[in-house]
């Protein structure tokens, strides 16, 4: 009889999976399954990735320990996604345990924990949150009847609602009668009626079904893009992912809904994957309206049981098509035929915590390898995808137009150079975006102005010494928020304090607060148009779900004016909007960091996307010191293709990506010489590997990061360049395997195509 082995993925932080032997009492495990195996002298719970019937190579058979017990007759996780998994892993040199964590339910890792509670097992758990899970008590009428006349008052107006409408939830029922507990307890011992408690399963947010809403017919361009993609969910020809690129507005959104309705139709599931879910609930609400509740919407808001309960659903293929943000790559969709990917070029598809991944880039490869079709759709797409459709990777798909009959609205730029103080008197609102704000407050109309600093002043600078008031844990400036007493916050780490009145490090008493944030912009704008209905839309005032409450002001005409951050930018339709001013477009544009130009510009074109949606059209000022930025220029005439060829010529210029490729080491620690000394010998083992891969890789640094320390730890990083991409893996391996034995008490951590250079 040949033996078995198996290749465990165990939640330990090594890359690499583990070798086991299958005893013939076991012989029935298969991929996917949990098991229960001995490491070191622990026992712990790993999930199968493979069985092969050899030996791996180079062990010694004798020494390869059994696996000592299998958890799951049936896979947790499905063929499809455990492969996708393990590459990916690989992929990001990250450890097999921590990837398979990001697709197996906390609930799940909540019954090993109970398992190890028992002293049992020691395994997957560790981070999974509690167990929430909403039980929600409703009430429904029986069909006793009561003796006549035996019932007054509330207990008959809701028992007589209860018969009209079969149920209703509880928390209903005493939103409308105060005495409703104590009047069903009354029916219920009366046998009336019948309470009993349910599980909902999604956030509350998401909890109204919307109206089922009919499709519009497709424009000549929606068609074709549909056609292509329908031939692609059925094998035919040879395109297999796509890029739609359509202006803000064309209709992308009916593309996705009408290529889902053909994976379903073919019996096959699909991935929607949206950037900050929470943002954007109208989209979502969309889906629901066209698909009801064949949509699993995953979210970080929803309770732990609830999103258990999905992932059940999706994994049985009760339920065929998961949205949600970046997390939804790993939905359990079963016989997934479709991947969507809506914003494409949004950063907050990047992962920059733990397992660093992009789920872009990985929707892309969990499609090839699951035979399912891959749409990435953006009205600014990213340099990387347009690269891809150039090579022929993706086939790029154009909807030239807005759907419906809104004109693009035009662009003025104004020179803050040459435009000093407006008629108010304050800088940052010159005559021409004052004079706009005028017109549209007299036309009824509304306006949205963008800043992309929150808080009141970015900085607190001193008169004395010259010195910018920083966090106490980071290098970086705090800022001052007026709202609840005036403090001082550090945006990186919640640090507090209380502006003082003397400068803290020379003690004279010129304190002076310098630049704008969205705070003040809120207050000046009340000020100087007193007649105008301001409201303010960034993170201090809305978290999450809550900017849904701004909007939905904004939409029922309770608003004029809307300052924001970039929360305002996400796709919003807000028909009343015909002006769009941005306060000031350099902020945008002067990060360090290669990608600033193409962040700024899409910044620029989705902002502005916000404006004239519908039948009255729309106007968007630009403030810039700098308006002949390729970004600012070409966002002003809407032409993103002529920004991509000028960025594409610039990365080429400058060997960035997506002509050279990038791995970021990011090391840190508390003390600072220690963390100073790993990475100059990160660095000069990588330079002694690039001797041997014939200098296809170069190594930049050790250097201090941009944001040199973070909560409280120092920060440097190597960055590895290379033109060969097997050449800078090998070297970016050689960094991997010795990583984490130079110095315990250093972080380091290993970025494949690094997002965020900060
Ligand atoms: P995008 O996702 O490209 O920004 P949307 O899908 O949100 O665009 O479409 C913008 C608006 O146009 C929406 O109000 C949508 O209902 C409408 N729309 C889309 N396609 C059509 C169509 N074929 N005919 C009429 N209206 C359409
Ligand atoms: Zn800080």
């Amino acid at each position: 009889m040949t033996e078995r082995f198996a290749a465990i993925g165990v939640p330990v932080p090594l890359g690499r999976s583990f070798s086991y032997r299958v005893p013939p009492a076991l012989e029935g495990v298969v991929p996917g399954a949990r098991v229960l195996v001995s490491f070191g002298r622990r026992k712990i719970l790993g999930i199968v990735i493979e069985l092969r019937d050899e030996p791996p190579e180079g062990l010694d058979p004798s020494r390869i320990k059994d696996v000592e017990a299998v958890i799951d007759p049936e896979p947790v996780l499905p063929e499809e996604l455990l492969r996708f998994l393990a590459e990916l892993s690989a992929y990001y040199f990250a450890p097999v345990g921590e990837v398979l964590r990001l697709a197996v339910p906390a609930v799940e890792r909540d019954r090993v924990k109970t398992l190890q509670k028992q002293g049992q097992l020691d395994g997957l758990g560790g981070v999974g949150p509690t167990v929430g899970g909403r039980e929600v008590q409703f009430a429904r009428a029986t069909d006793a009847v009561e003796a006549p006349g035996s019932l007054r008052g509330q207990a008959q107006a809701i028992l007589a609602l209860l018969r009209a409408q079969g149920e209703s939830q509880v928390s209903q029922l005493t939103k409308r009668h105060g005495n409703a507990r104590s009047a069903l307890k009354k029916l219920e011992g009366l046998g009336l009626v019948v309470l009993e408690k349910r599980r909902l399963e999604r956030g509350s947010i998401f909890d109204d079904v919307p109206m089922p809403d009919a499709p519009p017919e497709l424009n000549p361009e929606q068609r074709a893009a549909v056609t292509a993609i329908e031939a692609a969910l059925r094998g035919e020809g040879e395109d297999k992912a796509f890029l739609l690129f359509g202006v803000t507005g064309s209709g992308k959104t009916e593309v996705y809904m009408h290529s889902i309705a053909a994976a379903l139709e073919g019996e096959r599931g699909a991935i929607v994957m949206v950037p900050e879910i929470a943002l954007t609930p109208q989209l979502v609400g969309r889906f629901r309206a066209r698909f009801g509740d064949a949509v699993a919407v995953l979210h970080s808001g929803l309770p732990e049981a609830d999103r258990y309960a999905m992932w059940r659903k999706l994994r049985s293929g009760e339920l065929r098509v998961a949205v949600g943000a970046r997390s939804a790559l790993f939905a359990p969709v079963a016989d997934l035929g479709l991947i969507v990917v809506d914003e494409e070029h949004d950063s907050s598809f990047k992962q920059e915590e733990g397992v660093r991944y992009h789920a872009r880039d990985m929707a892309l490869l969990r499609a090839h390898r699951a035979g399912a079709v891959a749409v990435l759709g953006s009205a600014t797409p990213s340099v990387e995808s347009v690269v891809l459709s150039r090579r022929g990777k993706l086939r790029e798909l154009r909807l030239p137009e807005r759907a419906t009959a809104a004109e693009l609205p035009t662009v003025e730029i104004v020179d803050l150079r040459r435009h000093r103080k407006g008629p108010s008197g304050h800088r940052m609102l010159t005559m021409p975006l004052h004079r706009a704000l005028e017109a549209v407050l007299e036309a009824g109309e509304q306006a949205i102005i963008f800043l992309n600093r929150r808080g009141f002043a970015p900085a607190v600078v001193c008169n004395g010494c010259g010195q910018v008031v920083s966090c106490r844990h980071c290098s970086v400036a705090l800022t001052y928020h007026r709202r609840a007493g005036g403090r001082l916050r550090c945006h990186y780490c919640d640090f507090q304090m209380p502006l003082a009145s003397d400068c803290p490090t020379c003690g004279k008493d010129e304190l002076e607060l310098e630049g704008l944030g969205t705070e003040k912009l809120e207050s000046t704008i009340a000020e100087v148009f007193p007649q105008a209905r301001v409201a303010r839309l960034d993170r201090d005032v809305a978290a999450g779900a809550k900017s849904e409450k701004v909007l939905d002001r904004v939409r029922a005409g309770e608003i004029d004016v809307l300052v924001g951050t970039q929360m305002v930018t996400k796709g919003h339709d807000l028909p009343g909007v015909t002006l769009v001013g941005v306060v000031n477009a350099d902020s945008a544009l002067s990060m360090p960091d290669f990608r600033a130009a193409e962040r700024g510009f899409q910044l620029l074109v989705q902002v502005a996307g916000r404006a004239g949606r519908h039948d009255k059209p729309g106007r968007v000022v630009i403030q810039t010191r700098d308006p002949q930025h390729p970004a600012v220029r070409y966002a002003a005439k809407h032409d993103v293709l002529g920004f991509l060829v000028y960025e594409l010529r610039d990365r080429e210029e400058v060997g960035y990506p997506p002509f050279r490729r990038l791995s970021l080491v990011r090391i840190d620690a508390v003390d600072e010489d220690r963390a100073r000394q790993v990475a100059g010998r990160l660095a000069s083992e990588a330079r002694k590997r690039v001797e041997v891969s014939r200098h296809q890789v170069e190594v930049l640094g050790p250097a201090p990061a941009p944001i040199a320390r973070l909560r409280n730890r120092y920060r440097f990083r190597v960055l590895l360049r290379g033109t060969s991409r097997g050449a800078l893996r090998r070297v970016t391996a050689a960094l991997v395997a010795i990583k984490d034995d130079i110095d315990k008490k250093v972080r380091v951590a290993i970025d494949v195509d690094p997002v965020s250079m900060l």
